[in-house]
């Protein structure tokens, strides 16, 4: 961020010009900065969204960010926005964008356990139990009411990021000893500044 934001406001630079003279095209910084774990406002409870259009902006920034992470969810509280909405393409072409505004989960079955990694842990992964099946009921961006069943991955994202509206990270559900393990890597990898995305990002929530 820093470099661009220099770039963008030192002197013309020629080189920075294509032979038409227009500025060389920069692909787009992503927008909003992702806590991270312990950030203490992660722990933030989230409020009902009571202005859906207010949210069109921050929805569309939201994307951009998540699939420049890369990962496959992004709730509003990992972008210190304390309402209750997130973001999810779990598609592998990542044409299939999903918004829940104000989510509830009305029924689940069963049970699974998949690797979870998320953008406000990053580069730790570990097993979570989930339930297998759910049904959701949301409202849509333009403010219409939706239900719609989810199993395997869906399911797993969409109450990985229901956690966050509750202010949970995945993190919460190891033993404190694992949870002091993770604490510690994370420490060291920003000491070192060790790029920590090395996962596929379908396990990135
Ligand atoms: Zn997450």
């Amino acid at each position: 961020m820093a470099r661009f934001f220099r770039a963008a406001q030192a002197p013309p630079d020629p080189s920075a010009l294509n032979p038409r003279g227009r500025h060389r095209i920069v692909a787009p910084m992503p927008k909003l900065t992702i806590l991270e774990f312990p950030d203490p406002r992660l722990r933030t409870r989230a409020q009902p969204v009571q202005d859906v259009p207010a949210l069109a902006g921050l929805i569309d920034d939201m994307f951009e960010t998540m699939y420049a992470a890369p990962g496959i969810g992004l709730a509003a509280t990992q972008v210190n926005v304390h309402q209750r909405f997130m973001v999810i393409d779990v598609s592998e072409g990542k044409d299939t964008p999903l918004v829940f505004i104000n989510p509830e989960i009305v029924s689940r079955e069963g049970a699974q356990v998949y690797q979870e990694g998320c953008l406000s842990v990053p580069g730790i992964y570990a097993d979570v139990e989930r339930a297998d099946r759910i049904r959701v009921r949301a409202l849509d961006r333009a403010g219409k009411a939706f239900e719609i069943d989810a199993d395997g991955l869906l399911a797993v994202c969409i109450q990985h990021e229901m956690d966050h509206l509750d202010g949970k990270v995945f993190i919460d559900y190891l033993s404190p000893f694992k949870r002091e393990q993770v604490r510690r890597k994370l420490e060291k990898q920003r000491r070192n500044h060790e790029p920590a995305r090395g996962e596929t990002a379908e396990h990135v929530l």
